[in-house]
């Protein structure tokens, strides 16, 4: 037998062809490491099924009945082509509904008398019940020995019945070869079983028992090295002069209130000093700061800034649009500047000359705060003694790539700042390496922003009271439907919705219009109009979703509400809020989908991000995080972020105490574990295994 190796070809596996190989791609399965964790996405119990005449509407079973007949028909107006397959069990009969494929008719009839077993939601229809598209096989004689069988994730050339038999056949093969990626000692510590038993365990499972234990030992795997990584990656910028000691002084802290406004809020004094015993180690900071919509982070930012100009060195802000780089840059140049800070704006849209102007301060280090886009670290914009580094509403942003920073001369220190509150499945996870501080408190005065859904009848109503709170002296924002195919056709709709608004529903008041495509110069004009008060009424696409500040305005209407996601939706209302006026928000928005209804819904009963970043993930799945580019994590195989927080909160324990220990892990017995995380995190650069 020839050396059999995990990362050979599937064909290398008995039952395997060239063809399967190539439907099998399509699957990502191309070696037989790979088939061999394709992992079922469940089992069904062959020894016990429900009995037709127990399904009811709306329930998710598998049933086992035999084919009576089918027949096939084309629907009405589109054609589309819909089986019914009749299937009985001694206690009644239901439909199977397929949809789309014309030859399904002929393939039921010739197993007519024959056993299926098939899986779906049952529907009352008329009399009876139907299964709408039920996954199914047949049930051959012996099948019912099977007890709990896997049932994998196909696609189209392949059934269940062959990929059951492929994964059989790779482990009683290869599964022997397979070595233990966790050393005996902590399998101990933890419980966990050995790898190939829990491997097997997933796919072949004795008893549920036995399936959840093998599930437990691959989430922990799965977890603890992510955590590994991060815990490795966070050593990387934790060692002593790495970074810069910057001195902390007092009177920093003084001047910092003198520039203020307000007095700082108890939250505002912890983080900021939280920040500062980060800037005086020698290591480098990588901090994450996080604090609901007006919360306050502006000012924590200028705290940091500080420290940094006061230290000799220069601080870059980084904000994920224009429009809040000009408002950062607006701000912070009026608070900062009367402490003599000097701060430049870099932006794309300055004209070819200003921004060789502004470069030049950078690179001499006559700018104090150089505030831009993301760009500004791109561009090859040199600074002459960058220090810090703060990214303002990182959401948009994903995890920083430290090495872009690295490549600026220096090591600065990090600062993140977001308004989304990270649930924290995802802060142990994405950004594991980060540490982190929140401002759990709002500025004080503010009152709760009143959310309400409205349908699109009760609209002229809305626009009815929008103009009484104007009449009494505040500004309203309305945000137009959100039109993600194009950008041109989102500027029409922002146009048209302002012409309407500006000559027929407010024609005696000032309506301010500001969208993506404006010229820097235009959306300027409008925000200073917008701010002094001149224009009342302000239509807007999202490009005011995040950070703009007008605290006057306290109306924020949105139009076709339930196209937003419910993280743009609370970072629109936070526009509203800002200061001790009543604010409003109003979604206009019929609510067409359930999706769309719950996510209305959570609005319209709370104003707590986190609530809401929760239910945000559960709406939207995890995959949105994970496994992109934008998160810089693997795509989790196994692991359910919701479900596994225990497993993760014991992973990440362990991989950190195992750094601290062993910080190369160079103990012979992690010698299989280093293999795997360097195989497994090589591409992601998230992690230097030496
Ligand atoms: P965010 O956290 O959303 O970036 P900002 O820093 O923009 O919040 O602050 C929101 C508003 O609250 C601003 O108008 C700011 O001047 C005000 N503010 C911030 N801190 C305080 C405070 N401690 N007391 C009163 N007002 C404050
Ligand atoms: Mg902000």
């Amino acid at each position: 037998m020839p050396t059999r190796r995990l990362d050979s070809s599937v064909q290398y596996v008995k039952g395997i062809g060239e063809r399967l190989a190539g439907i099998l791609g399509k699957l990502n399965i191309f070696t037989v490491r790979d088939l061999i964790y394709h992992f079922p996405h469940r089992h069904e119990d062959w020894t016990n099924f429900v009995r037709i005449s127990e399904l009811r509407d709306g329930m998710t079973a598998t049933i086992r009945a035999s084919v009576v007949g089918a027949d096939v028909k084309a629907a009405r107006g589109s054609g589309l082509a819909v089986t019914k397959v009749v299937v009985e069990d001694s206690s009644g009969t239901c439909t199977l509904v397929f949809f789309g494929n014309r030859f399904l008719k002929d393939k039921f009839m010739k197993l007519r008398g024959r056993h299926i077993v098939a899986f779906g939601t049952a529907q009352s229809s008329g009399w009876g019940i139907d299964i709408r598209s039920p996954e199914w096989e047949e049930f051959k004689s012996g099948d019912q020995d099977k007890g709990l069988v896997p049932v994998y994730p196909l696609t189209e050339g392949i059934m269940q019945g062959r990929m059951r038999l492929i994964v059989g056949n790779a482990l009683s093969t290869h599964l022997d070869i397979i070595e233990d990626t966790l050393p005996e000692s902590l399998r101990k510590k933890h419980r966990l079983m050995e790898l190939r038993q829990a491997i097997s365990s997933v796919h072949f499972p004795k008893s549920i028992q036995d399936f959840n234990e093998g599930r437990r030992r691959l989430v922990f795997e799965e977890l603890f090295t992510i955590q590994l990584a991060l815990a490795m990656r966070k050593r990387l910028y934790d060692k002593p002069g790495c970074g810069i000691a910057f001195d902390v002084r007092p009177e920093f802290r003084e001047e910092l209130l003198s520039a203020l406004p307000f007095e700082l809020t108890n939250a505002q004094e912890r983080v900021i000093g939280e920040i500062e015993a980060d800037m005086a180690r020698p290591q480098c900071m990588n901090r994450l700061l996080q604090g609901d919509v007006g919360s306050g982070k502006t000012a924590v930012a200028m705290a940091a800034i500080l420290v940094a100009v006061r230290n000799g060195y220069q601080a870059a802000l980084m904000a994920p649009t224009e429009i809040l780089a000009e408002q950062h840059f607006l701000g912070l140049s009026e608070g900062l500047g009367r402490l003599g800070i000097k701060v430049d704006l870099l932006i794309g849209s300055l004209s070819a000359a200003a921004k060789r102007v502004a470069q030049q301060k950078v690179a001499s280090g006559e700018t104090h705060l150089a505030i831009g886009t993301h760009a500004l670290l791109q561009e090859g914009v040199d600074f002459a003694r960058l220090g810090l580094v703060i990214v303002d509403e990182q959401h948009r942003f994903g995890v920083l790539q430290r090495a872009a920073l690295g490549e600026k001369g220096t090591n600065p220190d990090v600062l993140v700042m977001t308004a989304t509150p990270i649930p924290r499945t995802m802060s142990l996870t994405v950004y594991g390496d980060l540490d982190i501080s929140i401002i759990d408190e709002m500025p004080p005065g503010r009152r709760p922003i009143r959310t309400h859904w409205k349908g699109k009848e009760e609209r002229s109503k809305v626009y009815q009271s929008a103009r009484q709170l104007i009449e009494q002296g505040r500004q309203v924002y309305i945000v137009c439907p959100l039109i993600e195919e194009s950008e041109k056709l989102q500027v029409r709709a922002a146009t048209d919705l302002y012409n309407h608004l500006a000559n027929d529903v407010f024609p005696d008041l000032k309506v301010g219009l500001l969208h993506g495509q404006m010229k820097t110069a235009e959306k300027d004009e409008v925000m200073k109009n917008f701010r002094s008060g001149e224009v009342l009424v302000l239509v807007a696409t999202t490009v005011i979703e995040v950070g703009v500040d007008v605290p006057n305005a306290t109306v924020m209407i949105i139009e076709d509400a339930e196209r937003f996601g419910l993280a743009q939706l609370h970072q629109l209302r936070g526009r509203v809020g800002r200061a001790d006026h009543q604010s409003y928000c109003v979604m206009i928005a019929d609510g067409n989908t359930e999706e769309a209804r719950q996510r209305l819904t959570v609005m319209a009963q709370t104003n707590d991000g986190f609530v809401i970043a929760e239910e945000d993930l559960k709406l939207r799945g995890p995959g949105e995080f994970y496994g992109t580019r934008q998160s810089g994590m693997p795509s989790l195989k196994i692991a359910d972020i919701f479900r596994d927080v225990p497993v993760l909160e014991e992973a990440r324990k362990a991989a950190f105490a195992l750094v601290k220990a062993d910080p190369e892990l160079e103990a012979p017995a992690y010698a299989p574990l280093k293999r795997a995380l360097k195989q497994k995190f090589e591409d992601l650069q998230l992690v230097a295994v030496s």
